[in-house]
């Protein structure tokens, strides 16, 4: 039976300076509007972090996924804690904080899994399934239990986790299990715990479904709803480059997603191929949640290999930490090129620098004039960048330029100045996509595009049988 390998956790607890400052009784600055949003980013992940258990049961289990957020809930985790928790002189610090670390995962995952179960009946996800609350109660109830699910072989390695697919017994539906190993020590890592607090509060169709959580000493395992393939498969299928009718409904569709997240104050910070999932359909999903709220973006997987920079935008590159929705929207700009050419747009093979110069080659390297604050970026300082001037960006996706509005979206998108990127909400209203119909535009959240008779897939679905990167023998219960 393969399992995961032990990884360490290496992303940091979210905890701002503003937050800091209000826990110490310091009266806080005047602060900017991305520190702002930042410290909302904060304080509403902070919602998850119980107080005590009682706290634990009241909080961030609301039907609609709604919680009210707690001032100070952070100082209060610390002084409830027991001796054990705090730092005293002479004790390992980090030793201090990972014991930290395990009861907060212990004390929040409970109150995730049974909530995250009881939603979903039979495996199924079910919004008018009443009430969550008595069922995520009931000893008897199928969900969080190793043997209502069989393991079948492994469809993925990402950064924290192996996903397989497997069966449930509950329901017979073919399921994605994501199961992460545990560390003793570390307890649950918070990339995990994240994804679920985050999923959990999100119904929309171009949004990966998670069904349940089963949660053991040495495991946590994420039962999502199976999905065909991610796009990074797909394409490894279409070589010169995806239909450009479709590449318009996947782009459609994972802005569609976005920009569900982004009314919530949500960004998904970990855009990818590898992690937009599709399904035979040629429906599209967000999936691996894992980075959502994550302070700093880490450099390497827990497996230690070195996480791509090639979706990074120009201004978090340069070490801006005061970014917002305007990072993701980065990511889909380069997705597009890169399903419509076949080809990444910005594959830095090095390092942050040669990554930013792979940008500043086609898009101009920046100056005061075109970028006012550039200069100060902490990156920036370091490095004397070639001054490049920028190229016309139809001659790299030479497939877009018969599609009305197809180059100026793109150009949209790829704009150095963050402030400047157009937004998930504006660009589905852009012209490019005027061809979908205004239908789309007016879909309840849970609806798929594909519900609009207009809008089908052009010969996709033969391309659309998975390909298990490996196969294990047989089956095993997990
Ligand atoms: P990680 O956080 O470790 O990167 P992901 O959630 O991105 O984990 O999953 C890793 C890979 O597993 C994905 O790139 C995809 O190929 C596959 N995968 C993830 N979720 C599903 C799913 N629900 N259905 C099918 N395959 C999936
Ligand atoms: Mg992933």
């Amino acid at each position: 039976m393969a399992v995961a390998v032990a990884r360490p956790c290496n992303i940091e607890m979210n905890m701002d300076k503003a937050k800091l400052r209000e826990n110490s009784g310091t009266p806080p600055p005047k602060l900017g509007r991305m520190q702002r949003l930042k410290r909302r980013l904060s304080q509403s992940f902070n919602r998850f972090v119980p107080k005590d258990n009682e706290s634990t049961r009241r909080q961030g289990v609301e039907p609609n996924g709604a919680s009210s957020p707690r001032k100070g809930n952070y100082r209060q985790l610390e002084s409830s804690t027991s001796p054990e928790t705090v730092t005293p002189s002479g004790v390992d610090a980090a030793k201090a904080k990972r014991l930290r670390n395990r009861r907060h995962s212990e004390a929040v995952l409970p109150n995730i899994v049974t909530t995250v179960a009881a939603s979903l009946p039979g495996g199924r996800s079910s919004p008018s399934y009443m009430p969550r609350r008595r069922m995520s109660m009931s000893p008897d109830s199928p969900f969080g239990k190793l043997e209502a699910y069989q393991r079948l072989e492994m469809l993925g390695e990402g950064s924290y986790a192996t996903v397989y697919r497997g069966v449930s017994n509950i329901s017979n539906q073919i399921v994605a299990l994501k199961e992460i190993r545990l560390n003793e020590e570390e307890g649950t890592p918070f990339t995990a715990i994240r994804e679920a607090s985050l999923l959990k509060g999100l119904r929309h169709a171009n949004i990966v479904i998670l069904h349940d959580i089963i949660h053991t000493k040495n495991n946590l395992t994420f039962v999502f709803e199976y999905v065909d393939t991610d796009l990074s498969k797909y394409m490894e299928h279409h070589l010169g480059g995806i239909h450009p009718h479709n590449v318009k409904l996947f782009l459609f569709q994972l802005i569609r997603g976005l920009a569900y997240c982004h009314a919530r104050r949500i960004l998904h910070r970990d855009l990818k191929p590898q992690n937009l999932l599709i399904n035979q359909n040629g429906e599209l999903k967000l999936a691996d949640f894992g980075l959502a709220r994550a302070k700093s973006v880490p450099s390497h997987t827990f497996s230690n290999e070195v996480v791509t920079l090639w979706y990074r935008p120009p201004d978090v590159l340069l070490g801006s930490t005061d970014y917002s929705t305007s990072l993701d929207m980065w990511g889909v700009g380069c997705i597009f090129a890169e399903m419509i050419s076949g080809m990444p747009l910005f594959p830095g093979m090095k390092d942050t620098v040669d990554q930013l110069t792979k940008i500043w080659q086609l898009l101009g390297t920046p100056t005061e004039e075109t970028w006012s604050g550039v200069s100060k970026l902490p990156e920036f300082q370091k490095y004397e960048f070639y001054q490049y001037t920028p190229s016309p960006l139809k001659t790299y996706v030479p497939q877009l330029i018969g599609s009305a509005g197809g180059v100026e979206l793109l150009t949209e998108l790829l704009q150095l100045l963050p402030r400047k990127r157009i937004s998930a909400a504006d660009a589905m209203k852009h012209k490019y996509f005027k061809g979908l119909g205004p239908e789309v535009l007016t879909l309840p959240p849970e609806r798929s595009i594909f519900s609009i008779p207009s809008i089908q897939l052009r010969d996709g679905k033969k391309s659309l049988t998975p390909t298990p990167s490996s196969v294990t023998n047989g089956t095993s219960a997990i």
